[in-house]
């Protein structure tokens, strides 16, 4: 009996469990089946989660992966965006720490010409989301209706929504059991999930920053390029045009962690008063996407670059902040608009060479300030989080501040205060940073 014909007949759960847990492959039929039947409430979360801890040990392969993408992909609605002029592009991260370029790179794409349909998600854990830091916006709206994130973009070329329940369910009910059993950290797993909803996004042009570091999913680099190729391979057998950057998660990107402070730092950037990495890696961001799209790699370059030192990206960003109902003076006045906190607190390390040895515990100790939050459903604080000035390998003096505490609460601070020391080490040995990109999938 084929794949195809044990699918239509009964399910036989349990053996497809057992195939998978002895190295065995599902067909796309009969991952199709269980996926159904799962949402159709006819298989138990206990038999999906034995089958995703079987294929997390085992591994998936990549036309299983496929497979999987397209399962989650028909589950839910669509965008179409082939009314837009385009070029539609899209760009996501797999997650980070103080990883604000969607708020950089988005205004500068829109600058250059690009047309970008974003739906975007919020904080979990040690991460931060795009929807949460925009809130931090006075008056800014996530909720666009898709008639109205089509006529947007085809305004402003930049459109940022909170993703409907309707798009992709498949993918919302599996990562919820994913994350309560230990089950997200699998290549095939997480390059699915978001690339069924890069699909149904709608954009013919897809960058992904896949995250590689100890504030990332995923630790190794080999891993990270892994599921970076994975992810290509996907977009590119459903005909988007895909690429991917893996980058440096080892430490946070931005100075900031903390939903205000982070669309503070993304609006200096972009005025061009800050430098560092997540200035340098929005440029690279915005090249690879303009590179995606047809320009050549030099044509791509010189335009990311343009948009950011003639403004016009700060002006694309006052244009969409506008158009989804926020204040758009934020664009000019940044610290005065946005939210912040009634306690700050410095840290002062003392002198010697810099290693930023936690970089995922930053973030936690954000969250912990009420930047993130612990379970979905959470209210934040979106004021507080944490300035982080230095980087692995710096050398600083006596008196240099290494983080700025932004606490609604002294004990807050305090508490902060005290772990610091165990995230950030100060010593006399020299270090090398990390390299920023550590490898480039789909792109030259
Ligand atoms: N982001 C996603 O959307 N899905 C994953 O599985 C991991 C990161």
């Amino acid at each position: 009996m084929t794949g195809e014909d044990a699918a239509e007949h009964a399910l036989e759960v349990p053996v497809l469990i057992g195939r998978k847990r002895d190295g065995g492959e599902l067909t796309a039929d009969e991952l199709r089946a269980l996926i159904g039947a799962y949402l159709a409430d006819e298989v138990d979360d206990a038999q999906i989660a034995a089958l995703l801890m079987a294929g997390v040990i085992q591994g998936f392969t990549d036309d299983e992966a496929i497979a999987l993408t397209d399962v989650l992909l028909a589950s839910g609605d669509t965008v179409d965006l082939s009314a837009l002029r385009g070029p539609t592009v899209d760009k996501h991260s797999t997650g980070g720490v103080g990883d604000t370029t969607t708020l950089v790179v988005g205004p500068m794409l829109a600058a250059a010409g690009a047309q970008v349909a974003k739906l975007s998600g919020r904080g979990l854990g040690h991460t931060g989301g795009t929807l949460d830091k925009l809130e931090a916006i006075p008056g800014f709206r996530v909720d666009l209706e898709p008639e109205d994130l089509r006529a947007q973009v085809d305004e402003v070329g930049l459109a940022v929504a909170a993703a409907t329940a309707d798009l992709v369910p498949a993918d919302k009910r599996l990562y919820a059991l994913r994350d309560v059993t230990a089950t997200v950290a699998s290549p095939a797993l997480i390059a699915s999930s978001v690339m069924s909803k890069k699909l149904a996004g709608g954009a013919d042009h897809v960058l992904l920053d896949v995250k590689v570091g100890d504030g990332a999913f995923l630790a190794r680099p080999e891993d990270a390029l892994g599921l970076a190729r994975l992810c290509v391979r996907i977009g590119e057998a459903r005909g988007r045009r895909t690429g991917a950057l893996v980058t440096d998660m080892s430490q946070p990107l931005s100075d900031a962690i903390g939903n205000a402070l982070e669309v503070g730092a993304a609006i200096e950037v972009l005025a061009g008063r800050r430098g560092g990495r997540l200035r340098e890696l929005s440029i690279e961001l915005t090249a690879a996407a303009l590179e995606l799209t047809g320009r050549s790699t030099e044509q791509a370059s010189a335009d990311a670059l343009r948009v950011l030192e003639d403004g016009s990206a700060l002006e694309s960003f006052r244009a969409f902040v506008a158009a989804q109902g926020g204040d758009p003076d934020v664009a000019d006045d940044p610290w005065n608009l946005l939210p912040s906190a009634p306690v700050v607190r410095e840290w002062r390390p003392g002198a010697g060479i810099v290693r930023v040895t936690g970089c995922r515990r930053l973030g936690e100790l954000a969250g912990r300030l009420g930047a993130g939050r612990q379970r979905a459903g959470d209210e934040l604080d979106l004021a507080v989080g944490l300035e982080v000035l230095v980087r692995t390998g710096d050398r600083i003096d006596d008196d240099e501040v290494a983080v700025r505490i932004h606490a609604r609460r002294e004990d807050d601070a305090a508490a902060v205060l005290e772990e610091l020391p165990s995230v950030i080490t100060v010593g006399e040995e020299p270090v090398d940073g990390p390299p920023l990109i550590h490898g480039r999938v789909g792109l030259s």
